[in-house]
């Protein structure tokens, strides 16, 4: 990327102090509802380490798509945090892989945003997803700043651990993230595992990758009364309850644990009748009826139970009020609802995939299935609910193991990061002079 020197980027970065950041988040806002649509982990990421990154005196201002005629061009979503929302295409009747075809008019509200204030005002440029990182991408080079990207999912990843059915992620969005991964200045992976698929996927350079944990809110995630909550939520108290929360979407292979639980049906009756199943979260470009529909198939209409997406207090109520929660997704970045369920006191069921072995921690935190076939899940369903002791050993250890994460130490991490960032370019332009 092309380096421009501007004297206020020289004396920002002897200070290498980090004051205000652009943040990009295109294609959905950190203030929309997570769990249903295209919203759901990376909005909470943006949210909270935006809140956080104020917190710790950096200002930051994200910029996203505007998707309704009744959101003011811009909110301040908390102290220190503005969400600009700027017009690029219509605000309804685009979906997701028609977004390339908006990014230069978003870029241009970017551009203008900047340009409206002195020159400087940002001192970096964070893009979230890989469409933002197109559009960061020009942002950076224009301003002369760093560009950190954080990719959240990848597609060849996605690509080579299809869920049955699910099309392949288009050639348009490999390129598009190869470009990025040349292009930033620093990319930030979710875990350890992020980076070696940066690494083996994309070629990235070890050197330009650091690896950060998200993080849980523990004070809202947090363990309490299984009975209230169960009575907050209408399901049965003398039940065991296994919840899946988050974006019903074949990604996620919330019919892995409806095939699961249906093959232990054959297997084990008498536990079968015991669970319910409840799935919180809505719709996630699939067909509203694919889910309920699969569930009347395998004969289990009848039991389960489905809630609407929901968040901060009424959501830990849905992990309180569970005996466990199931994570069967073909692939996770990070997978944020097992660390909010383990917060919650509530051990965790989760394919052994990506981030899902850092986020568990199999055998003490939760239990993880190295499949994603009915037999396997279908086992480990019946060990897990048909022990009790197991669920309170788990339970315990589920805690503590979410109590390793904060997302106060996400940003701390990303305020070095980003110092580290400035300074590798102040040397960079040294070099070059
Ligand atoms: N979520 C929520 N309400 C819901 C369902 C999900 O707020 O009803 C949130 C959940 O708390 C979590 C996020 O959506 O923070 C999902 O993140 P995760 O990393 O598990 O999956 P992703 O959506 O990133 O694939």
């Amino acid at each position: 990327m092309q380096q421009r020197r501007t004297p206020t980027f020289r004396a920002r970065c002897r200070k290498q102090n980090v004051r205000r950041v652009a943040m990009v988040s295109v294609h959905t806002s950190p203030l929309a509802q997570p769990g249903t649509g295209d919203a759901g982990g990376m909005n909470v990421y943006v949210l909270n380490t935006a809140r956080e990154l104020a917190r710790s005196g950096v200002e930051v201002e994200v910029f996203t798509r505007a998707t309704s005629s009744e959101e003011p061009p811009t909110v301040e979503a908390a102290p220190g945090v503005l969400v600009h929302h700027l017009p690029a295409g219509p605000f309804e009747g685009l979906s997701k892989n028609d977004l390339p075809t908006q990014l230069c008019a978003f870029t241009g509200g970017l551009l203008r945003a900047e340009a409206r204030n002195r020159p400087g005002h940002y001192d970096l440029i964070h893009a979230h997803y890989w469409l933002s990182g197109q559009a960061a991408w020009v942002a950076a080079d224009r301003w002369g700043v760093p560009l950190v990207q954080t990719f959240h999912t990848l597609a060849k990843v996605k690509n080579a651990q299809l869920a049955e059915g699910d099309s392949p992620e288009p050639i348009g969005r490999v390129v598009g993230e190869e470009q990025i991964t040349t292009e930033a200045d620093l990319l930030i992976a979710n875990t350890a595992a992020e980076a070696e698929e940066l690494h083996r996927y994309y070629g990235a350079d070890e050197r330009r990758v650091e690896v950060i944990h998200p993080g849980v809110d523990l004070g809202v995630f947090r363990p309490g009364d299984q009975y209230a909550a169960r009575q907050a939520l209408g399901l049965p108290q003398n039940a065991l309850v296994v919840a899946f929360v988050g974006r019903i979407q074949p990604a996620k292979a919330p019919d892995v644990l409806l095939r699961g639980l249906a093959r232990l049906r054959e297997t084990d009756p008498q536990l079968a009748e015991r669970i319910v199943p409840v799935f919180v979260g809505g719709p996630s470009n699939t067909d509203l009826y694919w889910l309920p529909k699969l569930a009347g198939e395998l004969g289990l209409g009848d039991r389960v139970q489905w809630r609407t997406p929901r968040s901060g207090e009424a959501l830990a109520q849905v992990y309180r009020a569970a005996d466990a929660v199931a994570v069967p997704s073909y692939n996770e970045s990070f997978g944020l609802v097992a660390l909010e369920a383990q917060a919650a006191g509530t051990p965790v069921i989760a394919a052994k995939v990506g981030g899902l072995t850092t986020a568990v921690s199999d055998g003490a935190s939760g239990l993880l299935v190295d499949s994603h076939s009915a037999d396997d899940w279908a086992a480990a369903l019946g060990r897990l609910m048909g022990d009790r002791a197991l669920r309170e050993r788990l339970a315990a250890g589920a805690r503590t193991h979410a109590a390793l994460f904060s997302w106060q130490t996400t940003a701390e991490g990303l305020s070095g990061a980003y110092r580290r960032a400035l300074l590798a370019r102040s040397q960079a332009i040294t070099l070059n002079r």
